[in-house]
């Protein structure tokens, strides 16, 4: 069902110029392009009582030094606060859009805790941040001294990006190898844009190529590259490859054509975004617009997938997923978000079949109960006998989360250590795998999780190689 507001929204995107549309964003989809001035951004960052028990800081996962830096704000000492902030984050500007800051460090604010709405910890570390960019505070990165050795980084996003960071400001050469034709990986090809800008990902490319970082793009580790001739050309790697494998759905009519994997259809939204052209958007085939939407699964990209049909100018979105609301993996702000932008959700509801004759015209869904917690803790759906829905569809989007490839097997490397999940194993303590010199960070060491974790994964891994690389420099032999 296409509600008012998704007519009102997508009318004006078409019809308005870059600013006028920008305006009404920010009018129907506040929560993302709020904005501050200095005197907003003093007085938000003001009302932080510098509680001395900074829960916020302890809950952030990088330890952001959040009250010092909100009360250089507050004083209007705005290039400090940077100075501040960007200590312990490569990428302030892109966590303050897209942490789910009401589980990390807004949720932990004491004033939020007493009842009086939280300090906007996450606007206030963007607006920070934005506000050096455009003052011209952030400047190429320039080694103290240069050291000979190189490091070898596989995978652009922000685990790969942010050790590369550290590397270089230590005087390493680095090189970042990546499969996609741009740097970024999740970040600019799975994170829509209506909740990070493009432009602001691009921006941090060119600051690090600007600082010698190079990069090495259309570059497959595993297929143009192998990993062995990789450990022979540099002298520690860094795998930071995410997680990519789609988990699938086993039900009939499951192969029809119109039933997609999540991340196909939020990367060519992505690249049409970033005016490339993408045949099957242009076809349609992967385009949202006019068309009855559902999209199955609770989390995260799941609400990535409706929102962007929505602004597609779908004709109606429909989540469907097993458990109830309590219950979902995907952020319950992000629920909201949607539901006001009119998706339909449509809860303890399991797909069980797929109609249509090679493609596919609705999904069948078993209606469900939660029963007992199981060893996850987490009460398991079960399915209620004879209760089935249909719902009308013309394009089924599947985002039930992704699994690590099998890099032993692709890589041709039996050796490289894995957990029964198909993760990197490491050291938790150093990030190295089991092989000399070899380390992991981000998603293919914990599985998918979040932009902020593999920061803080990627700069743990550049501190850990600098001390195997110092070490190795002091006594070659103990190390090989
Ligand atoms: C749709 C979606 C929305 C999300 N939204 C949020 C959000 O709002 N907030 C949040 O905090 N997190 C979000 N996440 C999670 C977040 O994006 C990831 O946790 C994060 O990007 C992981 O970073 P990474 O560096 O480990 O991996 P990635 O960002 O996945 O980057 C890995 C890179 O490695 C490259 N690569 C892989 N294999 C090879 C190879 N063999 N050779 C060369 N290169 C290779 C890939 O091309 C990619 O560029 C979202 C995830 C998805 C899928
Ligand atoms: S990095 Fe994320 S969790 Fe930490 S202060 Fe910024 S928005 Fe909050």
């Amino acid at each position: 069902m296409t509600t008012p507001r998704m007519l009102q929204f997508v009318d004006r995107q078409q019809a308005m110029p870059d600013k006028r549309a920008a305006d009404a964003r920010r009018r129907d989809f506040g929560e993302i392009y709020e904005g501050y001035s200095d005197t907003g951004a003093a007085s938000q960052a003001g009302r932080c009582s510098q509680c001395g028990v900074p829960f916020c800081q302890v809950h952030c996962p990088l330890h952001n030094n959040i009250p010092d830096w909100l009360m250089l704000t507050a004083e209007g000492r705005l290039e400090e606060a940077y100075e501040v902030s960007s200590a312990t984050n490569t990428f302030p500007e892109v966590c303050g859009r897209i942490c789910p800051q009401d589980r990390l460090c807004e949720g932990n604010c004491v004033i939020e805790q007493s009842g009086h709405g939280t300090v906007t910890i996450g606007s206030i570390e963007k607006y920070i941040t934005d506000t050096a960019w455009e003052k011209g505070w952030i400047t190429p990165i320039k080694p103290m001294r240069e050291r000979g050795e190189s490091v070898g980084v596989i995978g652009g996003g922000p685990g790969g990006l942010a050790a590369a960071e550290q590397l270089r400001r230590r005087g390493y050469k680095v090189t970042v190898y990546d499969r996609y034709d741009r740097i970024g990986g999740l970040l600019i090809y799975g994170i829509p844009n209506f909740k990070l800008e493009k432009d602001v990902v691009l921006r941090r490319a060119r600051w690090l190529e600007e600082s010698g970082v190079e990069f090495a793009l259309n570059t497959e580790v595993g297929t143009t590259i192998s990993f062995a001739d990789l450990r022979a050309k540099h002298d520690a790697v860094l795998i930071a490859t995410g997680v990519y494998k789609a988990r699938d759905l086993k039900a009939p009519g499951v192969g029809q054509e119109n039933i997609i994997p999540a991340m196909r259809f939020l990367t060519a939204s992505n690249r049409t975004g970033l005016g490339d052209t993408v045949d099957d958007f242009d076809s349609g085939a992967l385009n949202a617009a006019g068309k009855n939407i559902v999209v199955i699964g609770g989390g995260d990209t799941a609400m990535d997938c409706v929102r962007t049909s929505i602004r597609q100018g779908a004709k109606s979105v429909k989540c469907l997923y097993r458990r109830d609301r309590a219950n979902m993996p995907g952020s319950q702000r992000e629920v909201a978000n949607a539901e006001e932008e009119g998706v339909e959700f449509v809860w303890l509801a399991q797909p069980e079949g797929f109609t249509g004759d090679a493609t596919v015209t609705g999904v069948r869904s078993q209606r469900m109960r939660l029963g007992r917690p199981d060893a996850t803790g987490r009460r398991s759906p079960q399915p209620i006998d004879g209760e089935i829905d249909t719902h009308e569809a013309d394009l089924v989007i599947m985002a039930l989360g992704f699994d690590p490839e099998d890099l032993p097997v692709l890589w041709g490397e039996p050796e490289l250590p894995v957990t029964r999940w198909g993760t990197v194993k490491v050291d938790h303590r150093t990030q190295m795998t089991a092989m000399p010199g070899v380390f992991a960070a981000g998603d293919i060491v914990r599985g998918a999780s979040l932009v902020v974790w593999a920061i803080r994964d990627g700069r743990d891994a550049a501190a850990s190689i600098h001390d195997y690389l110092k070490a190795r420099a002091a006594a070659p032999a103990a190390a090989e």
